[in-house]
């Protein structure tokens, strides 16, 4: 049995799934947390008898889960439902709110008065991002790089007819697939998903679409999302995992090629034979490490996600007309995307994103009330530094919904919660607030993302959002799977010397 000592610094997903995948291997494992209790982003908010997941209300690829579990020996921790109809999507000026099914019949129905041949232009689309989405799957998702030789020979054996993909947005690819823009729109919508924009997320991106029509769809908790978290949490106390919370690492102690210990806010010690870091792969590379490749000018330089400026409402009543999922787009698409993260709209009209959270898991409201999570997606704070507007930003939000929806949300309040870039930063130290971290720029992911074991310190890895593969829920296990995968393969390495 392996008896050497693991301390994983943060709970998010990625944190909580790789200790899990340790202590199966016989490793003793502690973990070390900022926030009060586990999960990261994957968290949840109780206020006023309502229950709020925090961030993440949905995943895709769930069979990622399912080898998890599988790999772990342990029973499955939490049950999910699938979720159909996918979301709703309502443009400002048009009467119809579309209704996207998984079943192509149904959805054609939804475009048939907006886009001529509808089905055969999805099918032919899906197709496409289909086949790339399982030529690249095992590829280079599932796979650590060991040089950028090794990356561009996997690149290699992905066959020649995407490569069109590889020089064009999302957006271009849509306007080649579609002509109206409210299909454009809406199958656009998986680039923001990302915490970008079509217009600037690369075209491969669109295989999105795919996983969410035909593939593995979308998926909700029974009991609500933090019931991964609390599953996961109560196998690994099971397993004699301890958790630290309201422990920052501030310092890590080093010497040559190895973390010797790491320091908390209050001056402990954290010694370990193996670090893996779950905080932001690329800001504590700089910010802990004082590493000069991520140098805070370089950090800045980087290109990153979108930032959340979130509302948590609980109602006095039931909003039943909406769904599960409902975006909410106004009628400027080009000018408002291009110019949103950037800090170059006005927030007098958002866009924005309403999840009605008690819809599939009535214990998160009582008895004839709604419980409504909001995301507006916003500006990092490297381009809006104040958020002293937050309130007013998001009453913007709550009179539009009124009217797009025709339910008087003001007088239905009884709970309210704002939450801005700025404390998203300070919750989980999340670099200026981006909400889902490093960007998926093609200079940004596989061998140029911020490597998953640490290119000087030997004994330290990186697993989570800003590290390989990427970002979301289902990366967060993948990524557990490679960073362990390294670890053990080091392990063996150091064992045998
Ligand atoms: C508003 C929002 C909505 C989202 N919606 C979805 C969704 O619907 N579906 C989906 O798949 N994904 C969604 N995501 C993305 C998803 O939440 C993340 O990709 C995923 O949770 C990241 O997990 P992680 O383990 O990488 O990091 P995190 O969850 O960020 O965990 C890292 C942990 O490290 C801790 N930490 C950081 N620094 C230190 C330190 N120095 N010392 C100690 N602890 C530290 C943090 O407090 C945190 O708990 C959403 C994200 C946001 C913000």
């Amino acid at each position: 049995m392996n008896k050497k000592q693991v301390i994983i610094v943060g709970t998010g997903l990625g944190g909580l799934s790789t200790a899990l995948r340790l202590s199966s291997e016989g490793f003793k494992v502690k973990m070390v947390e900022k926030y009060h209790q586990a999960g990261g982003r994957l968290n949840r908010l109780s206020k006023d008898g309502f229950k709020f997941d925090l961030g993440p209300t949905f995943f895709s690829m769930s069979y990622e889960f399912d080898e998890l579990v599988k790999s772990t020996n342990i029973e499955y921790p939490f049950e999910f439902i699938e979720l159909d109809p996918l979301f709703t999507v309502n443009i400002d000026g048009i009467p119809k709110t579309f209704t996207i099914y998984k079943d192509l019949d149904k959805l054609s129905e939804e475009f048939a008065s907006f886009e001529p041949d509808f089905k055969a232009k999805i099918e032919k689309h899906l197709q496409k991002t289909g086949q790339l989405f399982h030529d690249t799957e095992d590829k280079i998702v599932h796979r650590n790089f060991t040089s950028l030789f090794d990356y561009f020979m996997q690149l290699t054996r992905v066959p020649l007819k995407h490569s069109p993909l590889l020089f064009k947005t999302m957006w271009k690819e849509l306007c080649d697939s579609f002509e109206s823009k409210e299909a454009r729109m809406v199958f656009s919508l998986v680039g923001f998903f990302l915490g970008a924009t079509p217009f600037d997320t690369p075209a491969i991106y669109s295989l999105l679409n795919y996983v969410e029509l035909k593939h593995d769809g979308y998926h909700n908790v029974k009991g609500g999302m933090y019931r991964i978290v609390e599953g996961l949490f109560k196998v690994l106390r099971e397993r004699q995992v301890d958790f630290y919370f309201n422990t920052e690492i501030v310092k890590a102690i080093t010497t040559n090629d190895k973390i010797d210990y790491l320091v908390d806010q209050n001056g402990r010690e954290w010694h370990a034979d193996y670090y893996v870091i779950n905080a932001d792969a690329a800001s504590f590379r700089g910010e802990i490490l004082k590493r000069k490749k991520y140098s805070e000018k370089r950090l800045n330089k980087k290109k990153w996600t979108m930032a959340p400026l979130t509302i948590y409402l609980g109602l006095n009543g039931k909003v039943d007309k909406l769904q599960h999922h409902n975006y909410f787009l106004g009628n400027n698409f080009d000018q408002y995307a291009k110019g949103v993260f950037k800090n170059k709209v006005s927030f007098a009209k958002p866009y924005y994103y309403v999840n009605v959270q008690s819809k599939n898991n009535p214990e998160y409201a009582p008895e004839g009330k709604d419980s409504l999570f909001i995301l507006c997606p916003s500006p990092d704070l490297r381009f809006k530094p104040d958020y002293s507007d937050r309130e007013s930003i998001a009453q913007n939000i709550i009179d539009d919904l009124s009217e797009r929806t025709g339910y008087n949300i003001n007088d239905m309040i009884e709970s309210k919660t704002v939450l801005s870039p700025d404390h998203w930063q300070n919750m989980f130290n999340l670099y200026k607030g981006s909400g889902l971290g490093l960007a998926h720029d093609l200079n940004q992911i596989a061998w140029f993302r911020p490597a998953n074991h640490d290119e000087k310190y030997k004994n330290t890895f990186y697993v989570g959002a800003s590290t390989v593969p990427g970002t979301g829920l289902p990366m967060a296990v993948i990524s557990s799977k490679l960073t362990t995968e390294n670890l053990l393969n080091y392990d063996r390495t150091v064992s045998k010397k």
